[in-house]
């Protein structure tokens, strides 16, 4: 049930909203923010009743959905005994994070360095590696997605985020495998991931391998377009990266915590990274928390020798108490099994039953609860339904798609010509079937754009 609530009140919050926020990513006067009065395990309303289905998750970060009562919960016990300190000491809260965190990360990245969100985990995953092998560049992939800060932002493969910072020296980008766009290179997946280890073993040595610090990669691209990199592929990587002396990032702040169906998106290739960076669903977004975990070779170099850098909210003790709370929810309700059971017996099989129909969708691709669906204005020639990086007019096929979701009830995820489904972890069989029926009618509008 939707609480009832005051449109009046929706008008102020708005009101003030565009007179003094400043948003992410946008231009200020051509945005509208829906004023949300509240939100409940995978849905959010608004001031005047609208209620929808949430299949963006946020940001790809409530994994357990909103308002976890347990997690509300632990927040609140935190608050009220040890609201916040100073993270050289140690805190129960903190503490327990971490080792719940290095008892499910792969290998032996047992040493948990805490950040307050992604970006900043990737930063310091680079100066660890950068300093672990006195080398400066970071070779990274086109297509990917590593935050919003000034190190994070150039690392990350997509011109539109690089804005006036420039790509910074000493970062260089490579293609990683994406068959659906690489056709004329290669037919099969096989052969994609081959082009592609090919390609980044030519670059390393074109760069100079005693040059390289460290190759970062999202385990799954999932900003980019949820690329699921062919078998072979990130083993290929960590193989090159040994060969060379690399260290190898991998950076799970969307894809872990149960977003795959297993921990950690690493668990599905069986690879081990040097560092792995994480954050969004380790505790839902409920508080901000990120970090990298880090493996017992780098954290060696760190033994006796200072690491230069910290935070001042490094392990915040409430969002520690928030991600003891995530895990053990994720734990004992078997919110990653979920993930994996309802991805691919309600989603998977709905999305795939979808394209059938649909001629504007070219491609559907994921696993677990990290699906997307590549809309195209014709599936032969795969043209995408809107131009890279659409305004306005241009964008009206995307446009028109998401408010068709919108009026059946569904908040869609939506970069580009592309739709992504990313509901919450913890979504039932009914919930996701009433989302794939919303997106049934909003893909019929997609299709009156084909050609
Ligand atoms: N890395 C990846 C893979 C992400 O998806 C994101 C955010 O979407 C980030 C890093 C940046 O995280 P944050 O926005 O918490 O700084």
């Amino acid at each position: 049930m939707t609480p009832q609530i005051d449109p009046r009140a929706g008008a102020a919050v708005k009101a003030a909203d565009r007179a003094h926020v400043f948003h992410s990513w946008s231009a200020q006067d051509l945005i509208d923010p829906l004023a949300v009065a509240g939100a409940e395990g995978s849905y959010f309303w608004d001031y005047d009743g609208n209620r929808y289905l949430d299949f963006t998750s946020g940001l790809v970060f409530t994994n357990i959905g909103y308002q976890h009562p347990k997690v509300v919960a632990a927040i609140q016990e935190q608050a009220a005994t040890l609201t916040t300190f100073a993270p050289a000491f140690a805190v129960e809260a903190r503490s327990e994070a971490a080792r719940l965190i290095a008892e499910r990360t792969p290998g032996d990245l047992d040493k948990i360095f805490f950040t307050n969100g992604g970006a900043d985990a990737v930063e310091h995953a680079v100066r660890m590696a950068r300093i672990h092998t006195g080398r400066p560049k970071v070779l990274s992939a086109y297509r990917s997605y590593h935050g919003g800060t000034q190190q994070a932002v150039n690392i990350t493969g997509d011109p539109r985020r690089w804005a006036s910072d420039g790509a910074a020296a000493g970062v260089v980008h490579f293609w990683a495998p994406f068959l659906y766009r690489s056709r004329f290179y290669a037919e099969t997946e096989q052969q994609e991931c081959e082009r592609a280890l090919e390609h980044l073993e030519t670059t390393i040595a074109f760069e100079g391998p005693g040059t390289i610090a460290a190759v970062v990669l999202e385990t799954i691209p999932g900003t980019a377009g949820i690329m699921v990199p062919p078998r072979g592929y990130l083993a290929g990587v960590r193989d090159l990266c040994d060969k060379y002396g690399i260290v190898f990032v991998l950076d799970e702040v969307m894809a872990g915590f149960g977003r795959t169906g297993e921990w950690f998106a690493a668990d599905l290739f069986e690879v081990t990274p040097d560092l792995m960076t994480f954050a969004k669903g380790v505790n839902s977004g409920y508080v901000p928390l990120g970090g990298v975990a880090v493996s017992g070779r780098i954290a060696e170099t760190f033994g006796k020798r200072p690491y230069p850098g910290g935070l001042t909210y490094s392990g915040h003790p409430l969002a520690c108490a928030a991600a003891v709370a995530t895990i053990n929810v994720m734990a004992q309700e078997g919110v990653v099994a979920n993930a994996a059971v309802v991805g691919a017996q309600v989603i998977e099989s709905g999305l795939r039953e979808l394209a059938e129909r649909h001629p504007s969708v070219g491609e559907v691709r994921g696993v677990g609860m990290f699906w997307a669906l590549e809309l195209v204005k014709n599936r032969e020639s795969r043209e995408p339904l809107v131009p890279y990086n659409a305004a306005g007019e241009a964008n009206a096929p995307m446009a028109a798609f998401a408010a068709a979701a919108k009026a059946h009830g569904l908040w869609p995820f939506v970069n580009m010509n592309r739709t992504h489904v990313v509901p919450p972890c913890t979504i039932t069989e009914t919930e996701a079937k009433e989302g794939l029926a919303a997106l049934d009618a909003a893909l019929s509008v997609a299709d009156e754009y084909t050609e």
